[in-house]
């Protein structure tokens, strides 16, 4: 039985005073209602996470970076290490957000290194692909998913790759209120785990959480989680706001 996830994605939003609000409101719902029958996942921006981390009930929620270096240490000024963001608490990175693919130009390789990076310092890296509009169009879509999971992904020992969570968001999806139907993104959950059972076998494949990504909110969640390989979301817009953050939450 797989872990259902709910991980918000909160992007460069908020500043410190209203990220925390933000947060306790999250954490209020989710403590308040006992929900443990979903991890729950907030990615705050690199300035707030030990702040939040330390406002948080870590028993109901988990806080997760949304990038890091794939650097150790050392003379890199602005990055951030795993190490770091490990040592405020933190227990997950997001990896290959499409932004981060988009406008900072981190490939496959880049990627690779990131994902290896986190694991390394025993954080669970939510690694995104997803396929542009124009590649969807086409009939790539297939072709990028599987080049997108094959060189970031596929030369990991087992025993870390059974630690990965992938996140597939199509990138025509991601803030435009556009939403993948159920049927496409149970399509593409469906292929990205049998090219996991091809690779890994199926007993690892089906331990690996799969999240849909894009424009997933109250109204739509529901039925994209009913999905059998849609194991959860990871909510940009919505999960700036608690009361739909939650509703999402609990839509399983
Ligand atoms: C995201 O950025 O990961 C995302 C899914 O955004 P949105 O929900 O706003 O489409």
């Amino acid at each position: 039985m797989r872990n259902k996830i709910v991980a918000g994605n909160w992007k460069m939003n908020t500043n410190l005073s209203s990220g925390i609000e933000l947060a306790k409101e999250v954490n209020n719902l989710v403590v308040n209602n006992n929900i443990k029958n979903v991890k729950v996942i907030l990615s705050p921006p690199f300035t707030h996470l030990s702040d939040i981390n330390n406002i948080i009930n870590k028993e109901y929620i988990s806080i997760s970076a949304q990038n890091c270096s794939y650097e150790t240490k050392g003379a890199f000024t602005g990055e951030i290490s795993a190490e770091m963001i490990k040592s405020i608490g933190a227990e997950y990175i997001i990896i290959g957000h499409s932004e981060r693919r988009a406008y900072f130009k981190e490939n496959n390789q880049v990627l690779n290194k990131k994902v290896k990076k986190v694991l390394e310092n025993n954080l669970i890296p939510i690694y995104c692909c997803g396929e542009t509009l124009e590649e969807r169009e086409k009939g790539k879509l297939f072709e990028i998913i599987k080049n997108q999971i094959i060189e970031a992904l596929f030369d990991l020992p087992e025993e870390d790759f059974k630690k990965v969570i992938i996140a597939y968001e199509p990138v025509w999806a991601i803030g435009t209120g556009i939403t993948a139907t159920s049927e496409q993104a149970q399509e593409m959950h469906l292929f990205i785990r049998n090219e996991l059972i091809g690779k890994f076998g199926k007993a690892i494949a089906d331990s690996i959480p799969i999240l849909y990504g894009g424009s997933c909110k109250p109204s739509n969640a529901k039925e994209l989680f009913a999905n059998p390989d849609v194991d959860g979301g990871l909510i940009g817009g919505a999960a700036l706001n608690a009361e739909d953050f939650y509703k999402i939450i609990t839509s399983f």
